[in-house]
């Protein structure tokens, strides 16, 4: 792109753009990076420079950019029918991505709601659950619970769920409280921060899941439905459960005959080792949602999966929810054409051999002076720097530690995010090479070093 087209777009960037979670001032006051294009997992921004993608779009991208089954799948589709809404009309390919989802997804998930982000995928599981309670003559199980630093999403109901942990959990949940519904959190599984005062992994017998067996036994017969990230809760800091917990989870809940919502949208399409991260301790919930990487991150689409239990509730009635782009055509085409891939390319069996190369990655980083923890389930992968390794005490916020090091590491051709509890991501794609990613660990590693130890 020529400058004087790159310093025009960064004018009125600067005049009207508003971006999400991005503090305005200082995203003005500097060059913004403009991604021209992409290719595989590699971002070019308007300048010609490239960043390798740590983050993968937000967990979004699973097969790389640029891949031409996927485009030629999005244009078909468009020349046939671009949309034609699910409001009483059905079409192809909403209707063959259903049934393909309910062939991959845990046994007894059949039926399937479509929405367009993963945020409406788990509202539209919260309105289930709670209709299906009305439906059977218990309008009293009106309370969700949700873990403490879960990450459900961004609407008022997702963000209703939030526990309250870390800080920017905190704050968003401080702005918006008084638009929120009440909802009741219990311990997250945190075993560098164990919360309920463990101190070695030996001594774990799960005990932070007694706080959800008092809390359903205390709210007996008030609650709908009990939400999880299943095995690891990324945004909270890449929380990474015991082996177990999930199991457990789902067995609590069950006795107290509460619904189990597992919230897929970042852990489904094998990005922690099976299709769906609640599949390795062999839970099959009520709802599941699923979104992000559903169409490789071509086209925004989610889906909630439910029982043949709960749609039954329906079944006589009507499920009051919905919304205009509902399983649009494109989305579902681009979503079929990118599990085509997944399966033809095993995409499992990648990011498996993908994760083993990370966890060896991973290992130089925990000899350095400031990192705490180095958490990781399949390609989700968190470090946690402190300013005590003995004490684990944080480092002061106004030093802004993670910003330095997520700024260095742009710098330097990398793209990973920083998320409360001074915790840099990873999200790579199953797509990226061994090579990249060794590229992305080592220039993480270096910027670490800098900022820590400068
Ligand atoms: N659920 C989980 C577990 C997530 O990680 C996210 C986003 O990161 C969401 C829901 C919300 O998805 P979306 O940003 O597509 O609304």
């Amino acid at each position: 792109m020529e400058k004087t087209d790159v310093d025009r777009l960064r004018t009125l960037d600067r005049e009207h753009m508003w971006y999400p979670w991005t503090p305005m001032t200082e995203w003005m006051a500097r060059d913004q990076l403009v991604v021209e294009r992409a290719e595989g997992c590699w971002l070019i921004d308007a300048d010609g420079k490239r960043y390798l993608d740590g983050r993968s779009s937000m967990g979004m991208n699973l097969h790389g950019h640029g891949r031409s089954e996927i485009v030629e799948a999005l244009v078909a589709q468009a020349r046939k029918a671009g949309e034609t809404t699910l409001y009483r009309v059905s079409h192809p390919a909403a209707v063959e991505l259903a049934a393909r989802l309910a062939s991959m997804a845990p046994a007894g998930l059949q039926r399937v709601f479509f929405a367009e982000s993963g945020s409406t995928a788990v509202e539209t599981a919260l309105k289930a659950a709670y209709a299906y309670w009305v439906a059977k003559g218990e309008p009293q199980r009106s309370t969700f619970v949700s873990m403490e630093g879960g990450y459900h999403g961004e609407t008022l109901g997702t963000v209703s769920l939030r526990g309250t942990n870390g800080e920017q959990v905190d704050m968003i949940r401080k702005t918006y409280e008084p638009l929120l519904f009440p909802s009741l959190s219990f311990h997250q599984p945190h075993c560098y921060r164990c919360p309920v005062g463990q101190s070695s992994d030996s001594d774990c017998g799960l005990e932070c899941t007694d706080s959800l067996e008092n809390l359903l036994t205390r709210e007996k017969g008030r609650i709908a439905a009990v939400i999880v990230e299943p095995r690891v809760q990324a945004l909270a800091g890449v929380i990474t459960a015991p082996e177990g917990h999930l199991a457990k989870v789902a067995e609590i809940t069950r006795r107290h005959g509460v619904l189990l919502i597992v919230d897929e949208v970042l852990t489904g399409w094998a990005r922690t080792g099976p299709t769906f991260s609640c599949e390795a301790e062999g839970v099959t919930p009520d709802l599941m949602t699923v979104g992000k990487a559903l169409t490789g991150g071509y086209l925004p689409l989610s889906a909630t999966l439910a029982t043949e239990e709960i749609f039954g509730a329906f079944r006589e009635s009507v499920f009051l929810s919905g919304s205009t782009y509902s399983g649009y055509a494109l989305g579902a085409a681009v979503a079929l054409a990118s599990l085509d891939l997944f399966e033809k390319e095993d995409v499992p069996a990648r990011a498996k051999a993908l994760a083993d190369v990370l966890t060896t990655a991973l290992e130089p980083f925990r000899a350095l002076t400031h990192v705490g923890d180095v958490r990781q389930l399949g390609l989700i992968a968190g470090v946690e720097l402190v300013a005590d390794r003995e004490t684990r005490a944080p480092y002061p916020p106004q030093e802004r530690v993670v910003d330095r090091i997520c700024t260095l590491a742009r710098d330097n051709g990398v793209l990973v995010n920083a998320v409360p509890g001074d915790v840099i991501t990873m999200l790579p794609s199953p797509s990226m090479s061994p090579d990249d990613l060794r590229f992305l660990t080592g220039t993480l590693y270096t910027a670490v070093r800098e900022v820590t130890e400068e």
